[in-house]
């Protein structure tokens, strides 16, 4: 196994490195914040919908690797999801995180088990992953103050 747990370290080490989808999102219709005071982590995700799908989803952030990491494989799981889709991968995230069970597939999602033996970083894992939650059920951003009818 600890060939397996040094891959999972990798994927952490990379996303936290060269995080994808990082990034205010200029044109943005959902903005959602997150803070994990605990930790000191901060994270904002950015979205816009096409339909019911997530066409484009970014995030920003400071904190730990643990919570950078897991904002950015995020975004890069999301994009594309209904909000109903967004959901059963949280809960599947979470149910990894929290039990330590990884997932019959092995993906970069997998690298978050070992989370589960550190109930404090538990909240930095979950981070981002509420606040593109709280993104998808929160009222559209107004574009400008001023009223209009799109
Ligand atoms: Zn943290």
């Amino acid at each position: 196994m600890s060939d397996l747990s040094d891959l999972y370290q990798q994927v952490i080490l990379d996303h936290n490195r060269r995080p994808r989808n990082r990034g205010k999102l200029p044109k943005a219709t959902r903005v959602a914040h997150g803070d994990n005071p605990s930790c000191g982590d901060q994270c904002s995700v950015y979205l816009n919908l096409d339909g019911d799908k997530i066409s484009e989803i970014t995030f920003d952030g400071t904190g730990c690797a643990i919570s950078q990491a897991s904002a950015s494989l995020m975004t890069t799981q999301l994009k594309g999801k209904t909000a109903t889709e967004a959901e059963t991968l949280f809960n599947e995230f979470h149910e990894i995180v929290t039990s330590g069970k990884e997932p019959e597939d092995i993906s970069d999602v997998a690298a978050f088990a070992g989370v589960h033996a550190f109930p404090a970083r538990i909240k930095c894992a979950t981070l981002g992953w509420h606040a593109a939650l709280n993104a998808l059920k929160g009222e559209d951003v107004p574009a400008t103050t001023e009223t209009h009818n799109d």
